[in-house]
């Protein structure tokens, strides 16, 4: 079913919604079905694996993931530690490529456009596709350097466009009126929540479009979180986020769609509201409720 999808396409409004599938009895039965933005047909997907397969040497670690991201909006991925969220997350950007030993196997599609053939540039993949780490990993230069980084190393080189665009990706990640009187203080001197929206900042310095997020609020405390929440509460009219989380309260609060992974599998792939008050899976509710984690 999936090959009748491409990415950037509309969805079809007569396609069955993932809520329509509940005779369905068990999630492994549903692996291999494309999981689509169910309650928006007019939803532009930017992003879309198609039976993904991955593996950790002999180790199989995610198993015929098929999960749609809608353009400006925020899709979260839950579940156990362990099972593959990361290792998801990665795929959408060839990060796990870096890892020896490692296989891919099936689709991942970004603008319909699969990102595992031989002619992708990599590096210009993970412009487009950037990332945000659990931990804030700052280098050990100023404020501006860490934002400016991406823009050297990508030849964007005229130093009065390089001003313009480091303001503006730090005003972007809600943090120019904290560091513009001290653009050449150390970005080490940052608070842990600073650091992490600078890491942010340095991330849309580079025009991407799709940001992947690995847990990145939860290293920080809660006000710092919040406006971690709030920043990508805000970027997602720019930009398309998938959001690693294991903390569920945020999961509900910042995303517009959630997915539940468990062991390597998409056990359920909805809107957020859905998944929160009136899940599919009776698993789902188990691990949402606490009842395991
Ligand atoms: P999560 O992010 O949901 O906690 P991961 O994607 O990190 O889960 O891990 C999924 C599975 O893959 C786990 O069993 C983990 O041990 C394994 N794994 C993760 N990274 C590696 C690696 N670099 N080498 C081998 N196995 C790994
Ligand atoms: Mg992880």
């Amino acid at each position: 079913m999936s090959d009748e999808m491409t990415s950037t396409a509309e969805l079809d409004a007569e396609a069955p919604a993932l809520t329509d599938v509940d005779e369905r009895t068990s999630p492994v039965e549903r692996q291999g079905e494309t999981s689509k933005p169910a309650e928006a047909p007019e939803a532009v997907i930017r992003m879309e694996s198609r039976n993904l397969d991955f593996f950790y040497g002999e180790v199989q670690a995610l198993h015929g993931i098929s999960l749609a991201i809608a353009e400006n909006s925020v899709t979260a991925l839950i579940g156990p530690s362990g099972c593959g969220k990361s290792t998801f997350l990665r795929c959408l950007n060839r990060m796990n490529d870096i890892i020896p030993g490692t296989r891919v196997e099936g689709d991942v599609l970004l603008d319909g456009v699969d990102i595992y053939t031989g002619d992708v540039d990599v590096v210009d993949l993970r412009r487009r596709v950037g990332m945000v780490f659990q931990k804030s990993n700052p280098f050990p230069k100023s404020i501006f350097e860490n934002v400016a980084y991406g823009l050297k190393i990508n030849q964007v080189v005229r130093r009065s466009k390089i001003h313009e665009r480091v303001e503006k990706s730090l005003r972007e990640a809600a943090l120019w009126d904290e560091v513009k009187d001290r653009l050449d203080a150390p970005a080490m001197g940052l608070s842990g929540g600073q650091q992490q929206r600078l890491c942010i900042a340095r991330a849309l310095a580079i025009d991407p479009e799709v940001i992947l997020m690995d847990e990145p609020a939860s290293a920080l405390d809660p006000i710092a979180t919040q406006k971690v929440e709030e920043l990508i509460y805000q970027l997602k009219s720019h930009y398309t986020i998938a959001i690693v989380t294991h903390n569920m309260q945020q999961a509900a609060r910042v995303s517009d769609r959630t997915a539940f992974f468990m062991m390597g599998r998409l056990v359920e792939y909805d809107r957020t509201d859905k998944i929160f008050t009136n899940p599919g899976e009776k698993i789902t509710e188990d691990y949402i409720t606490g009842r395991f984690g």
